[in-house]
């Protein structure tokens, strides 16, 4: 029987791996450059922890989660997402002892029962960013200039935010009331997810996925008319930051985040190149989720944002084609005794830089096809006439140009030349 990765699950293979190598590292850095720490966050949690987080309503609680009973009978959830984790992690820790702001990252797998599609697995990877502890409207705008800044440090400029705010507790209220006013006449053209939605929540019709649905929301009233004044004042705030920053951002009243927990921020980053899917990430602030999990109440903000959409959105755009950088150089040799020159030289080398070689005793014209093919700066020779002579030829791939080199001084020549190589690039 031939076993298959299961349905909605893949693997990433070498060809691919490096360019999730690549966003790992830029991520990685920004965060760095934020002032954002990772934490690392258990694969599964008590199924009460989403539920309460995320929201009974949402869809993700009511049809796409993991969950298992274990041994002992409790009832556990593989995380379908990173926040509720973070605030679990938060509370349990005590990380805000000292009125500190806690700035936390996560890069990790999340897993969701969804219909497998292009794009979409059910084990899939996030990255995120939670700031916990302040309602400074100057930490909303760092986090959207963070979203905004990690797209263009990989190389997709044009990245743009778009930011709304969601309300508070004190203006909601008012602005469901005034949803369903307007929508309660049509109700009955709405899909049945609607349907459930305008008696739980009305704000989450917006994030039908029904072509249908949205149209009849186009002409819904904003809740920008509706905000409370400390939400108004907050909004603002945020806009006039993000515009000292220069931030590129546009207000977009009718967007709404799919989950339960956000209050006033709520933005999502948008590249033009990529079409009608073209959110990047979303995030925003949820002041009631530390307190809702038990926690005192805790002012925070986060976003967060899948990498599969991200690795197809840099191939798309041409930000990331190819194929992985090649080893900076590859032995090449001939003959038992010439492997063995070839063994000292190489361990030398991968002291310092990447080495490729042959173990499959091909002949120098194989092996040389195989250095051009692999991308390698750089190629050694070493025959039978070579290591008789005590010598072995360095080659440049990109100006062909080769030369002798005595065999113990093979590893400093080369590093000679790729740093007169780097130096003469920039
Ligand atoms: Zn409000
Ligand atoms: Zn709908």
């Amino acid at each position: 029987m031939a076993y298959k990765a299961p349905r909605g699950t893949r693997d990433v293979l070498p060809d691919e791996s490096w360019k999730w190598q690549r966003i790992e590292r830029v991520f990685r850095a920004t965060a760095d450059r934020f002032g954002y720490r990772e934490i690392r966050l258990p694969v599964f949690e008590e199924t009460e922890l989403f539920a309460r987080g995320i929201g009974d309503a949402t869809d993700i609680v009511r049809k796409e989660m993991y969950t298992f009973t274990d041994r002992k009978g409790r009832s556990l959830t593989l995380r379908p997402e990173g926040t509720a984790g973070t605030v679990r992690s938060f509370i349990e820790h005590n990380m805000g002892r000292g009125a500190r702001l806690t700035k936390l990252y996560y890069f990790c797998p999340m897993f969701r029962y969804e219909r497998p599609q292009a794009g979409r697995y059910r084990q899939f990877w996030q990255w995120g960013l939670e700031a916990i502890g302040s309602m400074n409207p100057a930490v909303d705008a760092e986090i959207i200039h963070f979203s905004v800044d990690l797209f263009e440090s990989l190389g997709l400029a044009g990245a743009e935010a778009r930011v709304n705010s969601a309300g508070c507790p004190t203006c909601t209220p008012a602005y469901n009331e005034l949803l369903r006013e307007r929508l309660g006449g049509k109700l009955d053209q709405f899909c049945d997810d609607c349907k459930v939605r305008y008696e739980r929540n009305p704000r989450r019709m917006f994030d039908c996925k029904n072509e249908h649905c949205l149209e009849l929301l186009e002409d819904a009233p904003s809740i920008l008319e509706s905000l409370c004044e400390e939400c108004a004042e907050h909004f603002a705030s945020v806009r006039k930051h993000l515009e000292r920053m220069s931030v590129r951002f546009v207000v977009d009243s009718s967007m709404a985040r799919g989950l339960d927990y956000y209050t006033k921020t709520v933005f999502e980053v948008h590249h033009e190149g990529l079409g009608a899917q073209s959110a990047l990430c979303g995030g925003g602030r949820y002041d009631a989720l530390v307190e809702e999990l038990g926690g005192a109440p805790t002012p925070a903000c986060g976003v967060s944002s899948g990498v599969e959409r991200l690795i197809t959105a840099l191939t798309d755009t041409g930000v990331m084609t190819g194929t992985e950088p090649g080893p900076s150089v590859y032995v090449a040799s001939l003959g038992s005794e010439a492997a063995l020159a070839a063994a000292a030289v190489i361990a030398e080398l991968r002291k310092s830089i990447s080495v490729e070689t042959d173990y499959q005793s091909r002949s120098l014209k194989a092996q040389m096809k195989e250095a051009g093919k692999l991308g390698a700066g750089h190629v050694v020779i070493i025959g039978e006439d070579e290591v008789a002579r005590g010598v072995a030829v360095v080659k440049n791939m990109t100006t062909g140009e080769q030369n002798e080199v005595a065999a113990d001084e093979v590893v400093a020549a080369l590093l000679v030349e790729r740093l007169a190589s780097t130096q003469s690039d920039k």
